[in-house]
């Protein structure tokens, strides 16, 4: 196959990994599993094994996209050296990479979803171990059951988790848009709304939580998924003090589920900052991956 190379590591760790890479994905290799991975790469091991020429040209690909996806210039440095230093960069890269890509795609001031883009496997939320604030909210299928995850974890911590706003059409955007316009000024409501077609809650993985404003960081359920919603695949997309990257205030309530090998690739080397590593994956998959 023209499109699939092999990739020989010699990351100098002890063990050796083998790879396929096809374009942008890996194949899920029988390989021995070496201690001190964690639970979130165990089950698909990229060993991965460049030859010098290749590790150069990793690291300058590495480089270009970091730049294009304007990455400040200390984190980039720090995701260069970890990069260097070993295969897991691009290991967990390649694992935030698999499946569906609406977990990844970038959706804010500047990238807009398709004005048709309407999910296919949208569920109403019927409040299992969580609530819900009125009927008829939407989510896609997966982040249903991550949310139902979730809330369970939270209430055995006796936190009840109470969602008010998920799924938004194209549509019902433009309607909520006008208003804040009319209402507030242009200004106010694209800092606090979004045009139609731009607002992440299109995509059918994003849940407000209760109550939608800055209290909800006071309440039990606020901090509590601040802490352990990374676990179950949901990240925050506008962390506080972020606004020049994000394009919105601190939004303690507004959470897009990713799935968690990108929250993991998120925290891990991205401090976190959901917008960076979306960001840097559009990048890297819009210039063809390695
Ligand atoms: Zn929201």
């Amino acid at each position: 196959m023209s499109n699939t190379r092999r990739i020989m590591l010699s990351p100098g760790m002890g063990f050796l990994w083998v790879c396929t890479l096809v374009g942008l994905g890996c194949s899920k290799a029988e390989t021995q599993s070496p201690a001190g991975l964690d639970r979130h790469r165990t089950e698909q091991i990229l060993p991965v094994n460049l030859n010098d020429a290749e590790e150069e040209s990793y690291m300058v690909f590495l480089t270009r996209i970091l730049e294009e996806a304007e990455i400040p210039e200390e984190l980039a440095r720090h995701i260069q050296g970890v990069a260097a230093e070993g295969p897991a960069f691009l290991m967990d890269l390649l694992s935030a990479l698999e499946g569906d890509p609406y977990l990844r795609v970038l959706v804010d001031k500047e990238h807009a979803l398709a004005v048709a883009y309407e999910p296919e496997d949208l569920v109403e939320l019927t409040g299992g171990f969580y609530r819900v604030s009125r009927r008829g909210l939407l989510l896609r299928r997966a982040a249903g059951m991550a949310l139902e995850e979730m809330a369970a974890a939270a209430q055995a911590d006796g936190v009840l988790i109470t969602v008010s706003s998920a799924y938004r059409s194209y549509s019902y955007q433009e309607t909520v848009y006008a208003r804040n316009v009319r209402e507030s000024g242009q200004e106010t409501a694209d800092r606090e709304s979004a045009r139609p077609g731009h607002s992440q809650h299109q995509l059918g993985l994003v849940v407000d939580f209760d109550p939608i404003d800055d209290s909800f960081a006071e309440t039990k359920a606020g901090p509590w998924v601040e802490e352990h919603g990374r676990l179950f695949g949901w990240s925050i997309s506008y962390p506080q003090g972020y606004e020049a990257l994000t394009g919105y205030r601190w939004e303690s309530w507004h959470y897009r589920y990713v799935g968690r090998e990108l929250t993991y690739f998120i925290d891990t080397y991205f401090n976190g900052i959901q917008q960076y590593a979306l960001r840097f994956i559009y990048h890297w998959e819009k210039a063809g991956g390695l």
